[in-house]
């Protein structure tokens, strides 16, 4: 940015506030390696009417900006590829009191979501959402990608959440609409058209939250499963049966290997299952009995069960360190996506053979929230640049009738393979209302529309 520009920047936020040099480089790559860009700047206002001024100057003088939250986004979409300035909006950290008559409750977004969690467990209430990036993830970020996660079967995702949002638009104009009732059809819904947005349209600067009760028990089940399309059946089964299920999680074999492995962790059973489900239940009235009923119904071969906070968190780790583990491989190539259930299994298997075919070298893992249809296919093996195996796995999604993004967004990583999920008139829409909002085209542009 030329030097008068960085003088507004930093008259606008304190110099403190307008970061250069050495320490742009850790915001400037993204969470897996895979993206790495600069940036003449990193600017972190403190309340909504800095961010106000400086998108004001930013848009003024036509310099590009990324929003960015916790950086822990999976595609490409919070990082300064084209050397943009990035906007932190971290320090945006108000988190107001709990209402217990409408259980909701207003979250600047640089709050992290477990301290969101904290707050709610204060006062007996959760936030819906959950995910592995919880300590580091924001309100904004995820309202951004409208994240999901694991309990997105219960709950929904980060858009069923949301009663109200505060966002500043390219101009540095603010949109307000934080009062949160619960009914209110006043025209177009602006929360759900900015949630799921990336940075590209306004930027958020808080959320009004829906919370739901804690409930007092909690229960989860490790599945050991003769194969992918058991663990389907099996987790369907349990869907019927149990309303209060909450999480259904999927991995294999060799998944398992892998994260038993490389975090030291001890083997859940005594013998191998081609696959695993992790599933959870939580109420009032304790579901141990009923999910073991459940269980009893269905073809599972082994089952390991955890009651006590410890021991769910030790066989949640199975499934949340396959993130993790699989980074210490390399940088993998991340591809969530959602399948019609139906087609999942069969997918699942082709998907494998389309990677190994396509070069020797490259190793396909799978898991995923699998009742929702959604799959995260990673594939290590290949340098960050080759996009050959983003195109044969994302056009055998389009294949089976999926969808090339079930919860991280299209960000740059996807961008180029859009059309595969949305038609040319989605696209003329989505170009006609970033024009609106965002005219001379300083939010994200290289983020979401090819
Ligand atoms: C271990 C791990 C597990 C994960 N599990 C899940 C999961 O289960 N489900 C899921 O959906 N995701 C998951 N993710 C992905 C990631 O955590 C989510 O996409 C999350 O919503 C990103 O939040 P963030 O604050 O880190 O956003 P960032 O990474 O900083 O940004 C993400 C996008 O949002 C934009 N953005 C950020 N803040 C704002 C703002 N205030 N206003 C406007 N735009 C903004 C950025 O420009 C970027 O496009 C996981 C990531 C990791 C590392």
């Amino acid at each position: 940015v030329e030097p008068d520009v960085r003088r507004e920047l930093e008259a606008r936020v304190g110099s403190a506030h307008v970061l250069h040099g050495d320490t742009t480089e850790g915001p400037a790559t993204d969470w897996t390696g895979r993206y790495r860009g600069r940036t003449p700047a990193i600017v972190r206002p403190g309340t909504v009417d800095e961010v106000a001024a400086v998108l004001a100057v930013c848009d003024a003088a036509g310099v590009p900006v990324v929003p960015q939250g916790g950086n822990t986004g999976l595609v490409g979409g919070g990082v300064p590829l084209a050397g943009e300035v990035v906007l932190s909006l971290r320090r945006l950290e108000r988190l107001g009191p709990v209402d217990q008559v409408t259980r909701q409750v207003t979250a600047g977004s640089g709050v992290t979501l477990s301290r969101l969690q904290a707050h709610a467990a204060e006062q007996g209430l959760r936030y819906a959402v959950d995910l592995a990036a919880r300590e580091t993830a924001t309100v904004g970020g995820t309202v951004a990608t409208n994240a999901g996660g694991s309990r997105f079967l219960r709950f929904g995702g980060t858009r069923e959440q949301l009663r109200g949002i505060e966002a500043v638009l390219a101009d540095g104009r603010v949109v307000r609409h934080l009062g949160g009732l619960e009914k209110d059809n006043t025209g177009y819904h602006l929360p759900s058209l900015l949630c799921g947005s990336e940075g590209t349209l306004a930027v958020v600067t808080a959320a009004r939250l829906a919370l739901v009760p804690e409930p007092t028990h909690h229960v989860t089940a490790l599945l050991g499963c003769p194969g992918v399309a058991a663990a389907l059946e099996v987790g369907v089964s349990l869907r019927e049966r149990l309303p209060e299920l909450e999480a259904a999680e999927l991995f294999l074999d060799e998944g398992l290997r892998l994260v038993v492995d490389r975090l030291a962790l001890d083997d859940p059973f005594p013998d191998r299952w081609p696959a695993y489900l992790l599933v959870e239940c939580a109420d009032d009235r304790d579901p141990t009995e009923r999910l073991a009923a459940a269980i009893e119904a269905t073809s599972v071969g082994d089952v390991a069960v955890g009651v006590a906070a410890g021991r769910r968190e030790a066989l949640w780790r199975y499934r949340e360190g396959h993130t993790e583990a699989m980074n210490l491989l390399g940088i993998p190539h991340k591809l969530d996506v959602t399948l019609p259930l139906g087609q999942l299994a069969a997918f699942a298997e082709e998907v494998v053979r389309r990677v190994r075919d396509l070069d020797a070298d490259a190793h396909c893992w799978l898991f995923g929230h699998v009742l929702d249809g959604n799959l995260h296919v990673n594939v290590t093996g290949l340098t960050p640049g080759d996009n050959r195996v983003d195109e044969a796995v994302l056009t055998l999604v389009a294949d089976h009738g999926g969808s090339i993004s079930a919860e991280h967004g299209i960000g740059t990583a996807k961008k180029a393979w859009l059309h595969l999920s949305r038609s040319p008139v989605e696209l003329d829409v989505f170009r006609a209302v970033k024009r609106a909002l965002d005219p001379r085209g300083i939010l994200n542009p290289n983020v979401l529309l090819p």
